[in-house]
């Protein structure tokens, strides 16, 4: 079984379903609540661990009961969460609005998330990380943390995919440790042409573009189109995040990088099959199902 490592962030969404966005100063009522357990880096826990691998996250919750329901939604995943820190403050929140046309608004608090330090994820990786482990990291928690994870992993021969969400500059050094480098195309936007990322080191890069598929870069390679499988979506919210996971896994698993960008694409397809970003995680049988057609 392989093992990953993510890096990330722990979130509580809190979710209000309205007929229409509300303009500022306005309020909009009939409203329908929902609350779902979020944050990239969890939602990319609950996916590997799902699809088989042995996951743990390094990340950091509030004091506060949003923390311990995060962590008891990924210990229900299976994920290893002994290196998970509680700061002395909120974990952190999405306050999400969704509209019948599925347009959105979001605010994030990071709250406990911006406590991760470098250091923390260094001493974490030391115990969880050996040679060969997959190591995930995102752009919700600090700098510091991200590169403490591609200096583990160059130091250490992990392989390190970088989930560049949501879109920020990434520091040059960090981009030239990552082994694949996952924007979605919005996010590719903020971080320059593939071509660049690959001429500042990064060793591949994976586009992501929703019911498009995925394209990915290398360099002197012919870049490779990976269409995305038909499924009838329902809700394509984490379905980027499904697709890490599911890279990290086959990754973990020794899969070529092409076999797992196709297997990563089908955990992506089967993860809208409902409404909220973990509730139709895929399984390894499900995907291997999917590929085979
Ligand atoms: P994000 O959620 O980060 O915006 P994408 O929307 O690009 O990411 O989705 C990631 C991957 O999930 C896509 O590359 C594709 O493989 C799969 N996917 C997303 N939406 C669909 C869809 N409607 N049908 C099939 N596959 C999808």
């Amino acid at each position: 079984m392989g093992r990953v490592v993510v890096v990330g962030s722990i979130n509580v969404d809190l979710v209000v379903h309205v007929e229409r966005l509300p303009r500022p100063g306005e309020t909009v009522t009939r409203g329908v609540f929902r609350k779902a357990f979020g944050g990239k880096g969890a939602n990319q826990a609950a996916g590997a661990a799902r699809l088989g691998a042995q996951t743990a996250i390094v990340g950091m919750v509030g004091d506060d009961d949003f923390g311990t329901e995060a962590l008891d939604d990924l210990r229900s995943f299976g994920v290893d969460l002994s290196h998970v820190g509680v700061a002395g403050g909120p974990t952190g929140v999405a306050a999400v609005l969704v509209d019948r046309q599925a347009e959105n608004l979001i605010a994030v608090a990071s709250g406990a998330n911006a406590e991760l330090a470098g250091e923390r994820v260094e001493r974490a990786l030391g115990e969880l990380a050996p040679r060969g482990t997959v190591i995930l990291a995102g752009l919700e928690v600090p700098d510091e943390a991200v590169r403490a994870a591609a200096v583990h992993a160059s130091e250490f021969g992990c392989t390190f995919v970088l989930n560049p969400a949501p879109a920020r500059q990434v520091p040059p050094d960090v981009v030239a440790q990552a082994d694949v480098l996952t924007p979605n195309q919005i996010e590719a936007v903020a971080l320059g042409s593939a071509d660049q990322l690959l001429q500042q080191g990064a060793r591949a890069v994976v586009v992501s573009r929703g019911a498009l598929g995925a394209d990915l870069y290398r360099l002197g390679k012919p870049s490779v189109t990976q269409p995305a499988f038909r499924v009838d979506a329902v809700d394509t919210t984490g379905a980027g995040d499904a697709l890490n996971a599911g890279l990290a896994w086959a990754l973990s698993d020794r899969r070529p990088l092409e076999e797992a960008l196709r297997l990563a694409s089908a955990a992506g397809a089967l993860a809208t099959r409902a409404v909220g970003a973990r509730a139709s995680l895929a399984t390894r049988d499900e995907v291997e199902r999917l590929v085979s057609g």
